[in-house]
């Protein structure tokens, strides 16, 4: 048994300038390679042991991908690495006066700090929302939407209860910005070339889809043509789209929306929302609309030796004055200009501002469907667009294997409509459902 006391972060003492990361995703990993072999020494903190790649999050939770095809262990990413150190740990807390990090199971100094948390999924204060419904944030979130879609089809089809199993069959996801419209998507095309050969007693005309978004276009980050293809290209698989809508509450049960509608599912499937992952001992002054406010740099305001990159830092400028989007470019571009600025600094060289490339904007809703905003004001749709998702999702995935792997299951997927996922691994159950709970102890009784 691990003791506490007897646990150390086991950093070697250097007389290198430290870089301590917290945070190896998009923007972190970048700029912990980018570092590499430089005369630093860089640690890395994150809670979990892999790099994850998140726009392919959707296709773990619909059964498409092995969550291994979208995840990268840090050991062997930085295999090969001088002086660098990960420990898979979160970091609780920082103190800019001392300069260290504090974690579970010790601190650490550092002689720069980089936060690089990302976000984390936003249910506005509402506690209910967030005990019922499903985020997709994460791996094990992920895998608990997949288990969830494949037990309401197993159990819709053994209910006798006509309501019980319309219930089952109806799903509903919040937030229709990309993640949610692939999500829909995605289910859309498992109801039409899937299910059915799975569930032969089912009848997949009573399974029903919505995705619902407060504000009035699908897509809202992106341009409205955009919005508009990718609606027509849901409403053409099914899915009901909801625009201006507002969840209220879910209690597991009803879908309740600000003016009293109520749709009865199993499962709501939260995307509506994300706020930055912060970190206590940032001070309140440095804080907007819960992202770090950061010079054009990316160092924190107030700090000096303290930088914030990617979805969490906050870079308010003339041309985007609620900072960068939170999406992966600008968290890959400000790990690697940093860098090169923290290389300037060690030196006492001045630094150089950071700007953004937008290389433009994809979101794909099914097979052939998918739209595109380039730079230029140019919006591509349909087919085109699709392979370029493709492409792309192809070429920034972290790792050979991963590559590989993708691309191989696109192509069986392509010929053959499957998805060789299917299986439930780890069931869900909530942890109040005790009905659920006894099923699944009797189920595993041998
Ligand atoms: C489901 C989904 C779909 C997306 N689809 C797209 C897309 O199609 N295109 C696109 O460009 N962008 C997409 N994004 C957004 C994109 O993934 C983010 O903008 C990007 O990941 C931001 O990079 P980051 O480095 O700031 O944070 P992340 O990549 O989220 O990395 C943050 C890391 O910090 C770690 N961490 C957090 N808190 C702590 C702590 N206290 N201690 C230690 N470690 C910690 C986490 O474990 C994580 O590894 C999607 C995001 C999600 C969730």
């Amino acid at each position: 048994m691990l003791q506490f006391d007897k646990l150390s972060l086991n950093i070697p003492d250097t007389a290198k300038p430290r870089v301590v990361i917290i945070g190896g995703g998009f923007g972190g990993m970048n700029l912990a390679k980018s570092l590499k072999d430089k005369d630093v020494q860089v640690v890395l903190f994150d809670k979990q042991n892999y790099n994850g790649f998140w726009p392919l999050l959707y296709q773990v939770a619909t059964a498409g991908l092995e969550p291994d095809a979208i995840a990268e262990p840090f050991r062997k990413m930085f295999d090969g690495h001088t002086d660098f150190h990960y420990r898979m740990v979160r970091v609780n807390k920082i103190d800019p006066a001392t300069k260290t990090v504090t974690t579970l199971i010790g601190d650490l100094h550092y002689d720069y700090l980089v936060i690089a948390t990302g976000s984390k999924s936003n249910f506005f204060g509402n506690e209910q929302i967030q005990k019922y419904s499903f985020p997709l944030k994460t791996i094990p979130e992920a895998l608990n939407v997949r288990s969830q879609f494949l037990q309401c089809f197993e159990q819709a089809s053994v209910t006798t209860d006509s309501a019980e199993r319309q219930s089952l069959l109806t799903f509903v996801i919040a937030g229709a910005g990309p993640t949610g419209v692939e999500m829909a998507g995605s289910l859309a095309e498992m109801r039409k070339h899937v299910l059915p050969n799975d569930y032969p007693g089912l009848d997949f005309s009573e399974m029903k889809i919505y995705i619902v978004e407060g504000l009035g276009k699908v897509l809202p980050p992106m341009s409205d043509e955009a919005g508009q293809k990718a609606q027509r290209y849901l409403e053409d698989l099914g899915v009901v789209v909801k625009l201006n809508t507002l969840v209220e509450s879910y209690d597991g049960e009803t879908v309740t929306f600000k003016g009293g509608e109520q749709i009865k599912t199993q499962t709501l499937v939260w995307g509506a929302g994300v706020t930055g992952a912060l970190i206590e001992g940032i001070p309140a002054e440095s804080i907007e609309k819960g992202r770090i406010l950061v010079d054009p740099i990316n160092r924190i305001q107030g700090m000096t030796d303290v930088f914030a990159i990617g979805d969490i830092a906050f870079m308010k400028l003339e041309k985007y004055p609620k900072g960068h989007p939170g999406v992966a470019q600008p968290a890959i571009q400000q790990g690697v200009h940093l860098a090169k600025n923290l290389r300037r600094l060690m030196k006492n060289e001045p630094t150089e501002p950071f700007e953004y490339f937008d290389k433009g904007s994809l979101a794909i809703v099914g097979r052939s469907r998918a739209v595109a905003d380039l730079p230029g004001n140019v919006h591509l749709g349909g087919f085109i667009a699709w392979m370029a998702w493709l492409f792309v999702h192809i070429w920034y995935l972290v790792g050979f294997r991963s590559k590989l792997i993708v691309f191989s299951n696109w192509i069986y997927r392509l010929f053959t409509y499957q998805r060789g996922t299917r299986i439930i691994i780890r069931p869900f159950v909530r942890k109040d459902d005790k009905v659920g709970q006894e099923i699944m102890l009797k189920n595993e009784m041998s």
